[in-house]
C-alpha cells in the first residue's frame, strides 16, 4: 500500500516503531515516543536507593500481629507472580494475593496461579456477578470496541476495597502503564502511586455509575466503582506501583518466574496474533481485546511485543516488521466462538461490530476486503 492515501498524518517512533495511532502516546521533537523517553530515564535512575525506600516502607508497615502486611493484586501472570514472590520470600513480607476474576478464564492461567498458591500463599478470588460481566463486556464491545473496560476498572478496584476492608493498606500494583507503555501520566508521582483520576480518565474513560440503566442496577456496579478520596485517605491506603522501585523489565520477570515455579506458556508454542508465549495468558478474552486494537488503530499484539522487545534491544526492525506482517493481524475461529459465546452474539454480528469500530483513516476497502492504509515498510525501517 503506498502512501498516497495519506488522510491521516501516521508517525512510527524512530526507537520502538510504535505508531502515533496509539492513544495517548506522544513524540518528541526527534520523534521518539514518550515509553522510549520513560525507558531511557530509567535506565539512568539508581535502582539501589530505591530498593532502599522499597525496604523502609515494607519496614514500615510488617505486621506485628501475623496478620498480612500488604496485598498484591495478582492475575497469576508472570509480573504479578514476580512481585508477590519476592515480597514474600526476598523480603519476608505475608502478601495477600487479590485476583480479580478473568473474564473468560484459561486453563493455563490457571495452573500457574495453582503454582504460586502451592508456594504457601493465602488467596482472595473475586468473581463478580457474571450475567452482569457478560452484559458490560457486550455493551462495551459494542460501543467502544473493547470488551474489557469493566474488568480494568475491576482489577483497581478491588484490590483497594479489600485493602480497607481487611485493614491491610499497603499495595503493590505491577507497573504504571502510562508511563512505562506511553500515555498520559498526569503528574511525575504518577509511576510511584496509583491516583484515582487518571483510572477515570485514562484507563476506564468514564465513571462506572454512568452505566446503570434499564439492565444494569447501581448494585450491580459496585465491584467496578474506586473507594473515594475521602476513605483512602482516612484508611491510609497507599497503593503504590512495584515497578517503582525495581528495574522494571518484563522478559527478566518472566525468568524469574520460570526459575520458581512450573510457569505455563500458551499451549500452542505461540500465543496468536503474536511470536511471543509467555505473557497475557490468563484471559481468552485478551485475544479479542488484541485483535481490536488492530482493527481501530492499526497495530496490533504482534506490534505491542515487538515494540517493546526493540525498546529493549531483544530484536531487529527487521524482524519487527516480519513478525508485524506475520502475525498483527491473526486471531483463532476458537477465540472468536468463545467470545462470541460468552456475550451471546452470533459471528455475524461480530464481524459487523468489527468492521463498525474500523478507522476508515486506517482502513481501505478493497474488493478483497479491508487493507491497512499505512504499513510498516522497509522505506520506513531504512528512514529510521
Ligand atoms: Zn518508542
Amino acid at each position: 500500500m503506498s502512501d498516497q492515501n495519506n488522510s491521516v498524518n501516521l508517525k512510527f517512533c524512530k526507537k520502538c516503531l510504535m505508531s502515533n495511532a496509539r492513544p495517548r502516546i506522544r513524540f518528541d521533537a526527534s520523534g521518539i515516543c514518550n515509553a522510549c523517553n520513560y525507558l531511557s530515564e530509567q535506565n539512568k535512575i539508581d535502582y539501589k536507593e530505591r530498593i532502599e525506600e522499597l525496604k523502609d516502607i515494607l519496614k514500615k508497615y510488617k505486621s506485628k500481629k501475623g496478620y498480612y502486611d500488604c496485598i498484591v493484586p495478582w492475575s497469576g501472570g508472570k509480573d504479578s507472580s514476580y512481585i508477590a514472590h519476592r515480597l514474600k520470600f526476598e523480603f519476608g513480607m505475608n502478601p495477600l494475593l487479590v485476583t480479580f476474576a478473568p473474564l473468560i478464564p484459561t486453563d493455563e492461567g490457571m495452573k500457574n496461579r495453582e503454582n504460586l498458591i502451592k508456594l504457601g500463599f493465602d488467596h482472595y478470588y473475586f468473581r463478580p456477578n457474571q450475567n452482569v460481566s457478560k452484559l458490560l463486556s457486550k455493551r462495551f464491545f459494542f460501543e467502544r470496541g473493547n470488551p474489557k473496560v469493566h474488568w480494568d476498572a475491576g482489577i483497581k478496584s478491588i484490590p483497594l476495597r479489600v485493602s480497607i476492608e481487611k485493614k491491610i493498606p499497603l499495595i503493590f500494583y505491577a507497573e504504571h502503564g502510562e508511563s512505562h507503555y506511553g500515555g498520559n501520566p498526569l503528574h511525575k508521582k504518577s509511576s510511584k502511586i496509583l491516583d484515582l483520576n487518571e483510572i477515570y480518565e485514562n484507563n476506564i474513560g468514564d465513571v462506572p455509575q454512568n452505566w446503570v440503566d434499564e439492565e444494569i442496577t447501581e448494585k450491580d456496579i459496585y465491584p467496578y466503582t474506586m473507594p473515594s478520596e475521602d476513605e483512602l485517605k482516612e484508611s491510609k491506603i497507599k497503593p503504590y506501583f512495584f515497578a517503582f522501585f525495581d528495574k522494571w523489565n518484563v522478559y527478566n520477570n518472566f525468568e524469574y518466574i520460570k526459575s520458581k515455579i512450573n510457569f505455563h506458556t500458551h499451549p500452542k508454542g505461540r500465543t496468536p496474533g503474536t511470536f511471543t508465549n509467555f505473557d497475557s495468558l490468563d484471559d481468552h478474552i485478551d485475544q479479542v481485546y488484541y485483535h481490536m486494537q488492530f482493527i481501530k488503530f492499526g497495530f496490533g499484539r504482534a506490534s505491542r511485543d515487538a515494540s517493546r522487545q526493540l525498546q529493549n534491544n531483544l530484536i531487529s526492525k527487521k524482524q519487527f516488521f516480519q513478525y508485524v506482517k506475520n502475525y498483527d493481524h491473526e486471531i483463532t475461529t476458537d477465540d472468536i466462538l468463545s467470545f462470541c459465546k460468552y456475550i451471546d452474539i452470533s459471528t455475524g454480528e461480530f464481524s459487523e461490530i468489527v468492521d463498525k469500530h474500523r478507522n476508515e483513516e486506517i482502513w481501505n476497502k478493497t474488493s478483497n476486503g479491508w487493507d491497512l492504509r499505512f504499513k510498516i515498510n522497509e522505506k520506513i525501517i531504512n528512514e529510521n
